[in-house]
Parts: structure tokens; C-alpha cells; sequence
């Protein structure tokens, strides 16, 4: 607790955590990934579709979606509400879903509260079934999302985009994809998500390993048994089974793999900090209860409160919010103390809260372990958000099982793999099976990890325009490029803990201004240049949170402990006043009809 600390404890933690997190910088940063090639080029395959032969089709569109994730399901929800009938999917994925699609490994489920996270609960009559949802209840509601809006039946599944270019004299994209579709699209979306290309670990041999290999989001159930609803792996009963990676995915396939494997071998680099869940059961009736619009309600009170504000009532009451409400609460009492409201009390309000968290963390670790020194392996060393922040009352308790090793690396990372299993500090680990829980691509440009590139005007394209940081107005519309709408929630919003409210917000936007565009029969719309100026200069006024906090150890939420270049800060930037100010300011902007920053022409 806080006021048990003293100074001397708190500067003890200082000096771990920099020893810890020094222990892992690497100078080559993001670039010791490698790409899903040779070995493992099927990774980025789609196992779980067949692909169903058809003609190529050549048509006009009026608005093609790229993605059909939440961000592209919502916005096309947006614009069927908003009026605009020719709404067209693509996705290379054989199913509506996004990560949700691709993600299948056991265990798989969100640990954002499902009330705030799945989107447009109200408008398709869904209650979740908990708290925090399973995969296969997230991938239904997609589709459930898909079906209310009618956004199946011309969805073009099971096809890649790749390319999208403008032509000045039709105002239109000109789209090619690769089963040989040439569309014409009046607008286009962009949905494709910020975490869905997988990346390998940098391992010197990891292309020699002969045994079964796969990475978390192409889980192979053909090869382990079991299905995503988490039922046991038996075919893994004989099995010496290995997993690199104790991030956020593994920390949830782990309690399955311990489980099934007959010997089990977890190798970390760095341990993830492991709250509680506490999940449980959403009873129907209550839920009946609840007032028209309450979504919007409770989204807006997730992110009040995420985000150092108040409110009467926590209505999801979580560990994201229990971390915020803590820093907010010791900066009103460090107010009240004396201080000044300024950036320095905050630090000192956010240093004090995440000391105290992390030690329940840390003792939690002890209270669930029996074996001593996995229990010290186990421990985080790092503040609570300097990585991406676990909760699971299963996972700890894996490593009480007598199958189940944990296998770790003091922050240096496997050390080489080769044909038969794995090599740390000397020690040969032999192998049948080895899963590669490594995460994605978060670093590298849009446009290779969306996997094509867009022309604009003149033939300029965004990997160009977009070289030394993204540049756009409100994080949706691009200088250059007519008709194009970014969905996501860099430069706008920047929620990161509840993504789908950004597109949700951003979709009103969207639906809006493509509805004027229509009603008033204009054949470009794009933002001014002074306009895409001015928000640019607005977002990097003021930068907010942690990413590049040079005491954090290195993960993708610091672009892995390297310095922040311009185009780091801006593809980080967001509303200098934070995720609500945002919303409330796009929302006002769209109400007004106006569209200020916007230039429309006939
Ligand atoms: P992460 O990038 O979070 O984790 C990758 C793991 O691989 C880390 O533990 C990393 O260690 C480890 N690693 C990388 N290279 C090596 C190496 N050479 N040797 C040993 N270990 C290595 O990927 P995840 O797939 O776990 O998660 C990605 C994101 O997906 C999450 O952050 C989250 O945003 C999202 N997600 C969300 C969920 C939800 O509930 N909403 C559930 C699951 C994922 P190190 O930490 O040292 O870098």
C-alpha cells in the first residue's frame, strides 16, 4: 500500500526497474521481427475458409469498406443508418470478424469488458453472456453485426486487395484485388485494423525447426485437438509442447496448453503483469432493464474514468478503470495536501498509484505460485503500463501443474532454435510442437501492414505522403485523396483500451459526411491543406501517455524502448485534451453539418 512505502522502497523500485528494462534494450528495435516467410509463409494463409472459386466481377461501388472487423462492419452499419444503400466489404478473410476471425486460439477472449467493447449492442439486441466474452461470441456478433445491416450479402470475402488508385477524370478508386475484381468505387474506407499481421521472433534457426510450428492467430486445431470453445487438446496428451511469448495471448492459451500437453515448456522474456478478472455472468433481466441509448452511457463513463476523470458511478468496474481511478484519486489528495494541479503532481499521483498496484501485482504472484523461484520469475518489473496490462485467474496457477515449466530467459530472449527443439543459457529443450505467441507488426508503415498501397491525386501515394508520419484531419480524411476515409483512432481520439468507441464515434462521422456528399451531389470531398495542417500542429501540442517513457522496458507500446521519431509521434498523436474531448468535439463538428476543414466539389 501507498503510505507503507517509504522513500528508500520507492527508490529501490526505480533502480529494478531500470536494471530490468536495460536487461532487454536492443538497439535494433522493432526490426528484430521477422516477417511470416519461407517455413511459415502459410502463417498468413486462411486455414479456417475454403476458397470457393468465382469470376472476377467488374462494377462501380459507391462506398467500398477495406476491412470487415469491427472497424469496417461499424462504419458500414453507420452509412446503411445514414441512407447509403451500396455498402461493399472486402476482406481477405473468409468471414466477417477481423481478429476475431483470425484469432481462434483456445482461450481467446477480450478482456475489455464486453458491455463497452462489443459495439452496437442496442441496435442488433444483443446481450452478452458475461463480462468479458469468449472469441466465438465476439466473431458471432460480428456477424450478427453483418446480417442487421445487411452487409453480407455483397461482402467480397476471401479477397485480398492490391491496389487502390485514384482516377481524377471518373473520381473514383479504380481497386484491384487478387482474385482479378476490378472495382470502381466512389469512396473508400479503410478498416484494417492495427494488430493482424503476425510477426516471428528474430531467433537465429527458427526457419530450421523440423517439428510442428504455428503461430497463436492460425492455431492448428487439425494438429492439437480441441476447438476455440476451449475444449482439451488431446492429441497433445503425448506431446512436448513449447511456446514463445508471454504476452496478452499467451497468457490466455497458456492455462489450455498446461492442461493438455504432456510436457510443457513456457519460454519468457519478459513476464506480463497478471490482475484479476473476475469474470462472471450477465443476467439477462437486469440487462432488459437498461434504458435506450445506454451503450453510448456506458462507453462514455468507461472512458471518463479511464482517463483520469469523474463520474458518479464506475459502471464497468475493471482493472483499467481501477488503475485511473487510483492516480485520479491520490492527485485530488495530493491537491487537497497542498500541491498544485500540474503535470509533476500527476507524475507523482501516477508513480505513487502504479507502485502500490504493482505490488498487489507482485504479491499476487506469490499468493498463487508455490514454486519460489518461478514465483520471482513470474514477477513484473516494470509500471503497470508500460506494456499491455493482463487479467486472468487461471494463468498463474498453469505453473503449479507438475507438466508445466516455466522456462525463463532473465530478459534475454530464446537464445536459438534448431531442428529439435529449443536452445536457453546452454540448455537443450527437445520439441513435437512449438507455438509462436509473438504478437504483430505495431511499428512498421500502414501500408504494409494493411498490405497494399493507395494513389491519391497525381499519383502520389500514402506510403509517400505518409512517410515521415501520417498526416490527416481529425485521423480520417487525407489531404490528396478524395473520397478516402481512414477509420481507426490515431489523430483522433487514440482509445486504446476500448478500440471499437473509436469507430463507433468516427462512423457517425463518416456516415455523415458521405450522406452530404451524396444529398448534395458533390464528386470530391477531401480536407484543405491549412485544415490537415492546423490538426496536425493541434495533436503534437501536447503529447499524452507513456509511449517512449524512456524508464518503461521495451514492448510494442514503446516502440520497443527506441527513441520516438517524428513519425512515431505523429502516427501516436491524438486530441491533446484526450478521448472524450475528441468525441464531443467530432460529434459537434458533424452536428453542425457544416464540416468545417472539409472541401466539397462538384
Ligand atoms: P505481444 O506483442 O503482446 O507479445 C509477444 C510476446 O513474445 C512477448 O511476451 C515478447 O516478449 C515475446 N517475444 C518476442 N520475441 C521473443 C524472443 N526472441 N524470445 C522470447 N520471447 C519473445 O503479442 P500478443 O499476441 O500476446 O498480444 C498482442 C496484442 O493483441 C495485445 O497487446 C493486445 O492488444 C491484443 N490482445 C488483446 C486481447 C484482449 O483480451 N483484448 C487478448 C490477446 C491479445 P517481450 O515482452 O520481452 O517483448
Amino acid at each position: 500500500m501507498t503510505s507503507q512505502l517509504t522513500d528508500s522502497d520507492r527508490a529501490a523500485l526505480r533502480t529494478r526497474y531500470r536494471t530490468e528494462r536495460d536487461k532487454r534494450l536492443r538497439l535494433d528495435g522493432n526490426t528484430q521481427y521477422l516477417e511470416a516467410t519461407g517455413r511459415y509463409a502459410n502463417l498468413l494463409d486462411d486455414p479456417y475458409t475454403p476458397l470457393v472459386p468465382r469470376a472476377p466481377l467488374h462494377t462501380d461501388v459507391q462506398v467500398l469498406v477495406v476491412g470487415a472487423g469491427f472497424a469496417g462492419l461499424v462504419v458500414g452499419a453507420r452509412l446503411k443508418q445514414a441512407g447509403i444503400t451500396d455498402v461493399r466489404l472486402i476482406d481477405k478473410a473468409g468471414d466477417v470478424g477481423g481478429v476475431w476471425y483470425w484469432n481462434r486460439y483456445p482461450g481467446a477472449m477480450c478482456d475489455t469488458a464486453a458491455m463497452v467493447y462489443l459495439p452496437l449492442l442496442e441496435e442488433t439486441g444483443t446481450v452478452p453472456s458475461a463480462k468479458y466474452v469468449p472469441a466465438p461470441e465476439i466473431q458471432a456478433h460480428a456477424r450478427r453485426i453483418a446480417d442487421t445491416f445487411d452487409l453480407r450479402r455483397d461482402a467480397l470475402l476471401s479477397t485480398g486487395v492490391e491496389s487502390i488508385a485514384w482516377d481524377e477524370s471518373l473520381s473514383r478508386y479504380i481497386v484491384h484485388t487478387d482474385r482479378g475484381d476490378v472495382l470502381r468505387a466512389k469512396y473508400v474506407c479503410t478498416g484494417t485494423g492495427p494488430l493482424h499481421l503476425p510477426k516471428l521472433p528474430g531467433i537465429p534457426g527458427i526457419h530450421s525447426f523440423a517439428g510442428h510450428a504455428f503461430h497463436t492467430s492460425r492455431w492448428d486445431y487439425a494438429y492439437t485437438g480441441g476447438d476455440p470453445t476451449g475444449a482439451l487438446m488431446t492429441d497433445l496428451a503425448d506431446k512436448r509442447v513449447g511456446i514463445i511469448g508471454t504476452g496478452a495471448t499467451a497468457v490466455q492459451c497458456i492455462p489450455h496448453l498446461s492442461r493438455s500437453a504432456g510436457e510443457f515448456f513456457v519460454f519468457q522474456r519478459t513476464p506480463s503483469s497478471i490482475d484479476v478478472r473476475n469474470n462472471h455472468e450477465i443476467d439477462p433481466q437486469w440487462f432488459a432493464n437498461l434504458e435506450t441509448g445506454w451503450q453510448r452511457k456506458w462507453m462514455t463513463n468507461f472512458t471518463v474514468l479511464q482517463t483520469l476523470g469523474f463520474a458518479e458511478e464506475d459502471l464497468v468496474k475493471d482493472g483499467w478503470t481501477d488503475i485511473s481511478i487510483r492516480i485520479r484519486d491520490r492527485a485530488v489528495e495530493l491537491v487537497k495536501a497542498g500541491a498544485t494541479l500540474g503535470p509533476e503532481t500527476l507524475l507523482k499521483a501516477y508513480e505513487d498509484s502504479d507502485d502500490e498496484k504493482m505490488n498487489e501485482v507482485r504479491a499476487r504472484v506469490d499468493a498463487i505460485i508455490g514454486d519460489e523461484h518461478t514465483a520471482a520469475a513470474l514477477k513484473p518489473w516494470y509500471r503497470q503500463l508500460c506494456k499491455r496490462p493482463c487479467f486472468h485467474d487461471e494463468y498463474l496457477q498453469s505453473f503449479n501443474n507438475a507438466n508445466t515449466q516455466l522456462v525463463d530467459t532473465d530478459g534475454k530472449g530464446v537464445e536459438r532454435i534448431d531442428e529439435r527443439g529449443v536452445w536457453v543459457a546452454g540448455v537443450h529443450y527437445p520439441l513435437d510442437c512449438l507455438v509462436i505467441a509473438s504478437g504483430f507488426e505495431v511499428g512498421t508503415s500502414y501500408t504494409r501492414r494493411s498490405g497494399f498501397d493507395i494513389a491519391g491525386r497525381d499519383g502520389v501515394a500514402l506510403s509517400e505522403y505518409w512517410a515521415n508520419g501520417m498526416r490527416s484531419l481529425h485521423g480520417i480524411h487525407v489531404r490528396g485523396f478524395p473520397n478516402l476515409f481512414v477509420i481507426g483512432f490515431t489523430q483522433g481520439a487514440n482509445q486504446i483500451a476500448n478500440v471499437p468507441q473509436n469507430y463507433v464515434e468516427n462512423g457517425l462521422a463518416i456516415a455523415d459526411v458521405i450522406a452530404h456528399s451524396e444529398a448534395v451531389g458533390v464528386r470530391q470531398v477531401e480536407p484543405t491543406q491549412v485544415a490537415e495542417n492546423d490538426w496536425l500542429t493541434f495533436i503534437t501540442s501536447n503529447q499524452r501517455g507513456l509511449r517512449g517513457n524512456p524508464d518503461c522496458t521495451p514492448g510494442y507500446y514503446n516502440n520497443e524502448g527506441q527513441p520516438i521519431s517524428q513519425s512515431d509521434m505523429f502516427n501516436g498523436s491524438g486530441h491533446p485534451g484526450g478521448p472524450i474531448a475528441f468525441f464531443e468535439f467530432l460529434d459537434a463538428w458533424r452536428q453542425t453539418g457544416e464540416f468545417v476543414g472539409l472541401q466539397f466539389s462538384a
